[in-house]
């Protein structure tokens, strides 16, 4: 029989004593120290600084996808495959990525045969949302549930933001900077990997040469990854594995729950509400048995990206006004250049490169291209500027979109994305259901996503000015674009769908107002002692550049505090 949590079934656990509880309450309750829900770069942070900081500490890490490779949380780039071939890696990020709300779609079938089953009214399918707005839907954004979350797949730009990108962030500037030298340890940043590439080279030269004005915005991408020793052809991009170290020195004090689901944080009841500043326990559900679960801690993070985390506390009744509100998310614009003759033509030329141009030439006489095949590809990044408002990648790598396939030779191809910024809005949100039970209006009630939690439905739009913006964005691509080469066809100057940046930020933003943030500077949910949220979603910045750094950055103080709070805790229990 499947064993369901009742409601009040944590009071009557705590209430009971231990030898009149049942065998089902005893052998469906786990105890840990520390719980930490979600298994991406963010929620390893926490991870890492409690197991390496504290001397005792048990965590417990609840993840509700499964572990898909031998790594824990290895990045899938890592594959010799994909190294080869980084456009079959298009299909990876393809696959990892669950559309957060889909609106249904109109399903009048008009030649439909009289006497097949069919509805007047809208069809809502099992995962779509009806109470979507299609014009203010974020379409393409997505989740990646897997161990690691979407650092199995990311492109690993680890950049700072510009000053102007941090307005409204409470830690102050010199422990911040403190905390992104951790974060860069942490995730193994190297801006130097791509120094001998023929391609990067010339894309970084031709940039400095075209953009005078621009010269200190033009730089390597602070990337995520190391070369390796042993075969200089590939390299080792960063995962949640890394930022995890050594996991296997602390034994027991380390446990993974995969195909997990946290459901909701638990608090004792009194007279069916929930009561007090403390969590006691998480319900979660192993969604293959589905069996509920409680683990009872001292203190619980939720880090389950910047969707799932607000999601987890709306479903524990946990609805701060700020709740999922100053949502951002980024505008993308995007291109892909063939070189230029005159670019490659000059390549045997360069006394540096001679040798190796040589060599390829023997080995493959046939080649006409003076680029050899393990040549690496260009990663290069205009910074964010006072006067160019926008991060700018200047690379070749997967996506979702933008594979090459067989219309032109990869060697030759550059990708430009260029990411806008989006004013900060409090009406800029993701919610979870109506704001006020009682007057639902034309709200659904009652809709969930395929994991059974609250269906996220976004109400987002664009400012006129950050209309304008991605206008001079556009123009700054185009004019960038023209210095390298020639559009590939098929690969035009486009916006990308909404969402398809995959930096939501905001929607549970550190503060140091209750009436504006969902939680304090050190990530500690307002009004709980031992709650604390990690991720994008922390930022309370409206951002360009790419924000996983700074949510690591976020997270590790979060996590001293939360050492803070066990020590605390621990000293006065004696
Ligand atoms: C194509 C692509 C390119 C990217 N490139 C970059 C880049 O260059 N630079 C950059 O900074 N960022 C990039 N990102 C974004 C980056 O991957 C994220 O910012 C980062 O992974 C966020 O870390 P996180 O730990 O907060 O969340 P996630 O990595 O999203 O992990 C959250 C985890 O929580 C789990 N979870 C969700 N709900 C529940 C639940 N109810 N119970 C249990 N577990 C749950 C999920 O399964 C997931 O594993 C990219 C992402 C993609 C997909």
């Amino acid at each position: 029989m499947v064993f369901r949590l009742q409601p009040g079934a944590l009071n009557h656990y705590l209430q009971t004593p231990a030898e009149q509880r049942s065998q089902d309450e005893r052998s469906h309750i786990i105890k840990t120290d520390v719980v930490i829900a979600g298994s991406g770069p963010v929620a390893a942070t926490y991870a890492r600084i409690i197991l390496e900081e504290h001397p005792t500490a048990r965590v417990t890490m609840v993840e509700i996808g499964a572990q898909d490779g031998k790594i824990l949380g290895g990045h899938h780039k890592n594959s010799v495959k994909y190294q080869k071939d980084i456009d079959a890696f298009v299909n990876v990020i393809k696959g990892a990525l669950q559309t957060v709300s889909v609106p249904p779609e109109d399903s009048y079938l008009p030649t439909l045969g009289g006497d097949a089953w069919t509805t007047n009214k809208k069809q809502v399918f099992h995962g779509s949302n009806p109470n979507q707005v299609p014009n203010k839907n974020l379409k393409s954004s997505g989740i990646t549930r897997t161990v690691g979350g979407m650092a199995t797949h990311w492109t690993c730009n680890c950049p700072t933001p510009h000053e102007e990108e941090i307005v409204h962030n409470p830690i102050p500037k010199a422990e911040r900077d403190v905390l992104y030298e951790r974060a860069a340890k942490l995730l193994n940043i190297h801006p130097n990997e791509y120094n001998d590439s023929i391609r990067h080279t010339i894309v970084k030269e031709t940039l400095l040469k075209g953009l005078k004005s621009r010269d200190n915005s033009i730089v390597n991408m602070p990337l995520a990854v190391e070369r390796r020793k042993d075969n200089p052809d590939y390299v080792t991009w960063s995962g949640a594995n890394t930022v995890l170290g050594d996991i296997e020195q602390y034994g027991d004090r380390f446990q993974l729950l995969t195909e997990t689901r946290v459901t909701n944080l638990v608090r004792p009841m009194l007279d069916g509400l929930p009561v007090g500043e403390d969590i006691r326990a998480v319900q979660v559900r192993n969604l293959h048995n589905n069996e509920d679960y409680f683990i009872l801690a001292d203190a619980f993070v939720v880090a389950c990206g910047a969707i799932g985390t607000p999601q987890i506390l709306f479903n524990s009744d946990i609805r701060p006004q700020p709740l999922g509100r100053y949502l951002c998310e980024q505008s993308i614009a995007f291109c892909q250049i063939v070189l230029k003759r005159q670019l490659i033509d000059l390549i045997p030329n360069n006394p540096e490169w001679k040798k190796r141009v040589e060599e390829h030439h023997k080995a493959f006489p046939n080649d006409p291209l003076h680029i050899p095949y393990n040549d690496p590809e260009p990663q290069v990044q205009i910074s964010y500027s006072h006067d160019f408002p926008w991060h700018c990648q200047v690379h070749r790598d997967a996506f979702s979109y933008g594979d090459v396939g067989p219309r032109a030779d990869s060697r030759l191809i550059v990708d430009l994305r260029f990411f806008g910024k989006q004013e900060i809005s409090v009406d800029n949100r993701v919610r979870f259901g109506p704001d006020d039970e009682k007057r639902v209006g034309n709200w659904l009630p009652g809709v969930t996503d395929i994991y059974g939690l609250p269906q996220p439905t976004f109400e987002v739009t664009r400012s006129a000015k950050d209309q304008d913006n991605d206008h001079n964005l556009m123009k700054d691509m185009c004019d960038v674009a023209n210095l390298l080469g020639a559009y590939l066809p098929g690969s035009n100057p486009q916006f990308m769908e909404p969402g398809l940046a995959l930096h939501i930020t905001g929607t549970t933003r550190i503060g140091k107002d209750p009436k504006t943030s969902v939680a304090n500077p050190e990530s500690r949910v307002w009004d709980f002692q031992n709650l604390w949220v990690g991720g994008n979603g922390c930022i309370p910045d409206s951002t360009a550049c790419n924000p996983t750094k700074t949510s690591v950055m976020i997270a590790i103080k979060g996590a001293r505090a939360l050492i803070h709070y066990l020590e605390k805790k621990n000293k006065s229990q004696y």
